[in-house]
């Protein structure tokens, strides 16, 4: 066996099973670690926690398993082991609140019965200085117990700025307890360079914004919740002043559905004329329900996956990153039923298992003052990454198309001298 291509992996990405692999045909074993394998036209993609590997039909059988000696040799190469942990995951939402009001979020409690911008959301809180305490000495307990010396913390809400003083002093006091990084997830709307590079001086170091498709479009979906207004210069704008004063690097996430689809070759390369492409990882996601009633008729077949593949292709060749597809990955948050190496704390201090339970009343695992409540109290709310969203399509449909997208990017990647 030769291995063509080992790199380090970077996002996690879904399901392992080769998308040759017909109704009929005896499902392979899954392989462990989360490791994947993808059939592509000229040869198969090995992706493991180790790394990713170019193989060979000679190495795989019809069926789409690793032959015994092949599976050998990439463990031998490390290509199935695990990485290594080594900073504790805090998620922190600073504000509940959000300015903005898409009807998406999986923080809304329900539609807005008028049409309008306004859609109901969980209830509102607000980190305070009692709460920064509380939530420190509950990270002291658990990275001692988890035997972890560094912290990551994201930034997290409703939109994290509209309570920008508690980001900071979460930040300023973090470093008290850890060596703290920190990235954050925020619409971007309130940042001003100066909020910018007083975020970066306390260890920043990343920012995740979202597209909702071209300007036409973000502007009729992301919209302010209080006047219904446009969003998408201002965030350019923000984000293009906030490079200027800062080396912080930015995660592009660009909403897919229906509504968005047709624009997102032209977002794509306005974006590469506003921003600099360079300090960007640009990633597309199509919008799910997680039971709002938010609605998205685009499934995952016919040319979707064509699209994902043109558009990571493009912002390829203009200087962006995407990120590489790899193994399968346990999130380090929700997916140790214990919360060992990580956290999601509300503004008001209650622990949750995941983001998208944060801040909602009837799943609340714990208070950063009491600690994680007894696991057969909590084994119902202990939900992970999208257990909650709806589709209408069945998982095998979903793996398929995350199999050809990644497929696909991979033979780009290789082709291209990228990987
Ligand atoms: S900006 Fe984020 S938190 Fe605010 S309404 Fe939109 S999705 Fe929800």
């Amino acid at each position: 066996m030769s291995i063509d291509q080992a790199v380090n992996v970077g996002l996690p990405v879904n399901i392992g099973r080769a998308p040759g692999s017909g109704p009929q045909a005896p499902a392979p074993e899954p392989l462990p670690s989360g490791a994947r394998l993808l059939k592509s036209e000229r040869n198969w993609w090995f992706l493991g926690p180790g790394g990713v590997a170019r193989l060979r039909d000679r190495h795989v059988t019809p069926e789409g398993a690793l032959l015994p000696d092949a599976e050998r040799r990439l463990h031998e190469s490390g290509m199935f082991a695990p990485g290594r942990i080594s900073s504790y995951a805090l998620t922190v939402l600073t504000s509940t609140h959000c300015n903005l009001g898409c009807g998406y979020c999986f923080q809304n409690t329900a539609q807005d019965q008028a049409g309008g911008s306004r859609p109901p959301r969980i209830g509102r809180s607000r980190l305070t200085s009692d709460t920064i305490t509380q939530i420190l000495g509950f990270t002291e307990r658990q990275m001692a117990a988890a035997g972890l010396e560094k912290l990551r913390i994201l930034l997290f809400g409703g939109e994290p700025l509209l309570n920008p003083r508690g980001c900071l002093e979460l930040l300023e006091r973090a470093a008290d307890i850890a060596p703290t990084s920190a990235w954050m997830i925020s619409n971007a709307t309130l940042l001003t360079p100066h909020l910018a590079r007083r975020l970066a001086d306390l260890g920043l170091t990343s920012v995740q914004v979202t597209f909702d498709g071209d300007r036409a479009d973000h502007d009729r979906i992301r919209v302010g919740r209080a006047d219904g207004g446009a969003t998408f210069d201002r965030i350019v704008g923000n984000i293009a002043g906030a490079c200027e004063a800062t080396a912080l690097q930015w995660t592009l996430r660009v909403n897919v559905s229906q509504e968005t689809f047709h624009g997102v070759d032209a977002l794509i390369d306005r974006l590469a004329g506003a921003l600099d492409p360079a300090r960007c990882t640009l990633y597309f996601a199509r919008i799910g329900d997680v039971g709002v009633g938010y609605a998205n008729s685009l499934l995952h077949t016919g040319e979707l996956p064509a699209a994902f593949g043109r558009w990571q292709r493009r912002a390829l060749d203009l200087g962006f990153t995407v990120s590489r597809p790899g193994a399968r990955k346990t999130c380090v948050t929700c997916g140790h039923t214990d919360g060992r190496y990580g956290a999601v704390v509300s503004a008001d201090g209650t622990l949750a298992s995941c983001w998208e339970t944060a801040g909602k009343p009837d799943w609340e695992v714990g208070t950063v003052a009491d600690g994680y409540q007894p696991a057969e109290r909590t084994r119902d709310r202990w939900i992970a990454c999208q257990d909650l969203y709806r589709y209408d399509e069945d998982a095998r449909t979903l793996a398929r198309f995350r199999d050809s997208v990644d497929t696909a990017l991979l033979d780009y990647l290789h082709e291209t001298g990228r990987l």
